[in-house]
């Protein structure tokens, strides 16, 4: 007879493939199972507490306990479970959320696609290009312009906009036509002696010079994180942004802004692309937007890319393309809802008047021997290690530090997420100042032991 196991570890390990995990050391590890969560903590089967401070996955601005979220799901789902968006069919949660999406994000952007995740979104940006330049004729304007350690999700399109190996190596990607140019982040990629001003003035003569050498007429799109999130926390220098804008306008292509993790306040800003001082063609949201609690994505998009899809569609009869969770109703209910408490309760303003202190605070570990670099914006930011910060040379083996870390944060009672030799944070919007020094206190305390660690073995 099957003999089953006997606890929910080692079912855990019996039945479940994990994302993003090296299943054979998890076979040996196990999970760490997480149980409920309170405001800005969560707790485990243990009983363990800690401070959540990647939000989840850079997404849960309302805490893990927020009940009006969950009573808005259970009203939906017995008023009107599931309804579809497809051929003209609609219902007032989807309606209502396109409305507020159009209302909070820049002017100019009008028209709102639903999706159930950003990977999808990605996808139906690509796809959304190449149909309208399809539409308008020019079948060849089809290539994306995307950076290195971009992520912009893991299917098909998406995962070849990402630039990053491990998304890509023995996937087969990218797998569709992508030019990913250097990532605009400074400490780590400018060359001897470069400003921060001459490094974004070689950035920009590589974004048009790839866009010359290729043919504006072949290049459809350019994508970017206005903040690079699951990369590593890369904030661009001064001028970038609104530099690529320029570019873009000049040789007639889209500009994409992907604010899945910046969006909604992130940032100090509502939106990453107000913070960096550009206005994009098309914005892309996830995340924040439900604060996790529902899967949901939103693409929205201004008059020009709406008017040349939906001409475009009257030729052919239809958009053919859409999911079956299109503008999920419960999922919609609920983004407008965490929408409302995100504004009634000022989360967005509260990542802006916290930002003094959390970046500060960071900065604080700036001279500490493992750390590299500080940096980030809002209630965002990355602390990347390094054996020697002025050479900015990394830890051996890659990417090794910033995981000791990360498991000494855990035992501290700290969730933060290493990203190759980042140790990144992206704390619930709804902190308060008490749980920001608790969360650099338990930081402090991981870091210090990691270097004591670092010295017993000879690393330091
Ligand atoms: N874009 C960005 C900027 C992201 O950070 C992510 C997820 N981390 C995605 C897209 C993909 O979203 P999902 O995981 O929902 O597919």
């Amino acid at each position: 007879m099957n003999q089953r196991p006997n606890s929910l570890h080692a079912a855990d390990i019996a039945y479940t493939m994990h994302p993003y995990t090296n299943m054979r050391l998890h076979e040996e590890k196990g999970p760490m199972i997480m149980s409920h969560g309170d405001g800005a903590k969560v707790y485990d089967t243990e009983g363990k507490e800690y401070y959540e401070a990647l939000a989840g996955l850079w997404s849960v601005a309302v805490g893990f306990s927020e009940n009006r979220l969950a009573d808005v799901a259970y009203e939906q789902l017995k008023k009107l479970p599931y309804y579809h968006t497809f051929a003209h069919k609609s219902h007032e949660p989807s309606i209502r959320l396109a409305e507020k999406l159009v209302e909070m994000t820049p002017e100019g952007l009008n028209k709102v696609f639903f999706t159930n995740s950003g990977s999808e979104a990605n996808d139906t940006v690509v796809k959304m290009v190449w149909f309208l330049n399809n539409g308008l004729g020019r079948p060849e304007k089809k290539k994306f312009l995307s950076r290195n350690k971009a992520y912009h999700g893991i299917t098909i399109a998406s995962g070849s906009l990402t630039g990053l190996p491990a998304n890509q190596k023995d996937f087969d990607l990218p797998a569709i036509p992508v030019t990913h140019l250097t990532t605009p982040h400074y400490w780590k990629f400018a060359e001897e002696g470069e400003t921060e001003e001459q490094f974004t003035a070689r950035l920009l003569k590589e974004l048009e010079d790839t866009i010359l050498a290729e043919g504006p007429e072949t290049i459809g799109a350019f994508i970017g994180e206005p903040v690079m999130g699951a990369g590593g926390v890369m904030v661009p220098p001064e001028g970038y942004w609104p530099g690529v804008a320029e570019i873009c306008k000049k040789y007639d292509i889209l500009l994409v802004a992907d604010e899945v993790i910046n969006g909604f306040g992130r940032t100090g800003k509502p939106f990453g692309c107000e913070r960096f001082g550009f206005t994009p063609d098309i914005l892309v949201t996830s995340k924040q937007l439900t604060s996790s609690y529902m899967p949901l994505a939103a693409i929205v998009v201004n008059d020009k890319v709406y008017d040349a899809i939906a001409d475009n569609t009257a030729k052919l009869g239809t958009f053919g393309h859409g999911f079956t969770g299109s503008g999920h109703p419960v999922a919609c209910a609920v983004g407008l809802e965490n929408l409302k408490i995100i504004e009634e309760k000022d989360l967005m303003g509260n990542a802006e008047r916290l930002e003094p202190m959390f970046q500060d605070g960071l900065r604080k570990f700036a001279d500490h021997p493992l750390v590299g670099e500080v940096r980030g914006v809002g209630l965002i930011a990355g602390v990347e290690l390094a054996k020697n910060r002025d050479t900015r040379e990394a830890f051996e083996p890659a990417g090794s530090m910033a995981a000791k870390v990360v498991a000494l944060c855990a035992e501290e009672g700290l969730i933060v997420r290493n990203v190759y030799e980042t140790v990144a944070f992206c704390p619930p919007l709804i902190v308060t100042e008490d749980d920001l020094t608790e969360i650099l206190a338990r930081f402090g305390r991981a870091l210090d032991r990691a270097l004591d660690w670092a010295k017993s073995e000879g690393m330091v």
